[in-house]
């Protein structure tokens, strides 16, 4: 891998028996799914007797977590979303977790989500203390270091200049450059930590289903070249020196592939040579973007090869909801079964067949859906499959919203045991 030259910069400590400052630590280069916490990318530290704060290379805090009695697990944390939301981190025990989403680690969010697992961790003091109240132990330490050597000294004024309230206004200029705030990320984008960079190529979706929490009102349209070529400029600036720690695209909006190859492919390579991830310092390259039944069936087998030829790694992320008409019906999503059962062995195909392409797909889950709705995606994922399968995972999306529950986990587990396929649960998280 081709490394900027940020990766070659060393770290600096400065460290006395109250406070330790690192200037741009380097991290892993490679996400990796590991029981214990593992960073990617070079950021720099400030540790407290009380805290760990992180920043990125911009200066901007984006993750923290608390080192006393007080704070649940040593393993947990707080991370600060460029949307700034704050995220918490938890175990949930590791191996429920584990099984149940494909990560060691359970996002808990502080807005309403799917989520069937976990507790609520931001109802705890130490966690709201440490999300509320980073910015005045930041100033306290300022005011209590007075003789810190220059170059920390800097760092901690430029940390100091992303207040609160400017970070909150870098949130709104990120959703104002992209159209908005973006409701739902695909579930694929967990094998980055999220970490993406957004860019909306179209809006709105076919469907308008009836049961959909994340939709909007927008009729399907497409940005033009010029509108994503704007919006690929804006990012970079506002991203800046922090661009180097992305290697990861996400295509807006709810049906991205919907849009014209020609126009993906653009948006592709465009993206990724003004973001420059072929330096990345985290390596390889990936796309995330949702499709639907239609866009996916009526997507010809060369735009596929022209995805592997981009060289990025593409996942793909269709809402097929269920495979049963009754189910459909009820749920007012306008298709039958047989194009839902189409999309599922297309997206087969396609997985078998483009190495760097993955389709994976999404089912609903919930109390009293038809019987058939389970079982006929079990013929699909359990009997209609002749081999145990790594690739095109599937997941369930609960579509209640902040009801954690033991029996739908309990329904999840036995579907996932049955499963020949990478099974796991659609937690929905904003951007
Ligand atoms: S499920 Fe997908 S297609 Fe249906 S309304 Fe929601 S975003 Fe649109």
């Amino acid at each position: 891998m081709q490394q900027n030259s940020l990766t070659t910069v060393e770290s600096r400590i400065y460290a006395t028996k109250d406070v330790k400052i690192t200037h741009l630590k380097q991290g892993s280069t490679t996400y990796s799914k590991m029981s214990f916490p593992i960073h990617c990318g070079i950021y720099s530290e400030i540790e407290t007797k009380e805290f760990i704060f992180q920043f990125n290379l911009n200066s901007e805090i984006f993750r923290a977590k608390g080192k006393g009695r007080e704070w649940a697990h040593p393993h947990e944390w707080l991370k600060r979303t460029p949307g700034n939301d704050w995220v918490y981190y938890s175990t949930g025990g590791y191996t429920g977790v584990f099984e149940a989403t494909g990560e060691y680690y359970l996002p808990n969010f502080q807005y309403p989500t799917n989520s069937i697992l976990g507790g609520h961790p931001f109802a705890h003091e130490e966690i709201t203390r440490i999300s509320g109240s980073w910015y005045q132990f930041l100033l306290e330490l300022q005011a209590q270091q007075t003789d810190l050597p220059r170059h920390f000294g800097n760092f901690l004024n430029q940390v100091i200049t992303n207040s609160p309230e400017k970070l909150e206004q870098k949130a709104q200029l990120l959703h104002e450059i992209i159209g908005g705030r973006i409701s739902v990320l695909p579930p694929d984008a967990r094998h980055v930590d999220y970490n993406i960079i957004p860019l909306t190529i179209s809006e709105g979706c076919l469907y308008k289903c009836a049961f959909c929490k994340v939709k909007n009102n927008t009729v399907f349209t497409e940005k033009s070249d010029a509108e994503i070529r704007a919006q690929i400029s804006r990012l970079a600036k506002l991203y800046g020196r922090d661009l180097i720690n992305y290697n990861s695209l996400f295509l807006g909006e709810h049906d991205a592939l919907q849009s014209s190859p020609e126009r993906i492919l653009f948006s592709i390579e465009t993206a990724c040579k003004e973001f420059d991830f072929d330096h990345s310092y985290t390596a390889g390259t990936n796309v995330f973007l949702f499709g639907s039944v239609t866009s996916l069936l009526n997507k010809p087998d060369a735009f596929f090869r022209q995805l592997v030829e981009s060289g990025a790694m593409t996942y793909i992320n269709i809402g097929l909801e269920s495979a049963d008409q009754q189910t459909l019906d009820k749920i007012g999503k306008p298709l039958t079964e047989r194009l839902v059962q189409e999309a599922f062995w297309r997206g087969q195909d396609i997985n078998d067949r483009f190495p760097s392409v993955e389709i994976t797909a999404n089912f609903i889950m919930d109390e009293n859906l038809p019987d058939n709705h389970y079982k006929k995606i079990l013929h699909l994922i359990r009997e209609q499959q002749v081999h145990v399968k790594p690739k095109g995972s599937i997941y369930f999306s609960p579509l209640t919203f902040d009801r954690p529950s033991r029996t739908r986990l309990f329904e999840f587990n036995r579907i996932k045991i049955q499963s020949r396929l990478p099974t796991y649960l659609y937690i929905i998280q904003r951007f």
